[in-house]
């Protein structure tokens, strides 16, 4: 589903950082699934075209998830000790 805006040229508008910019895979040219359409494009690449959003960053804003979580760095295990 494309629930994308566009500006007056024709640009999609991202919905979180309302960057104007044109999808990294062009236009669909059918109303045949993305995934069909462009088998090879990341998830990124195919959410331009359903919800504009321009980014990993913006969609993970969109969703609300924030910064990405970061594993803690492990502790070094000490060895030889008695
Ligand atoms: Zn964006």
């Amino acid at each position: 589903m494309d629930t994308r805006k566009f500006d007056n040229e024709g640009k999609t508008i991202c919905p979180e950082c309302k960057k104007h910019y044109r999808p990294a895979l062009g236009e669909r040219f059918s109303d045949s699934p993305i995934q069909v359409q462009f088998p090879k494009s990341t998830q990124v690449q195919r959410e331009q075209l359903m919800t504009g959003l321009c980014s990993q960053k913006c969609w993970n804003k969109h969703l609300g998830l924030g910064k990405p979580i970061r594993a803690k760095p492990r502790k070094k295990t000490v060895k030889g000790r008695k």
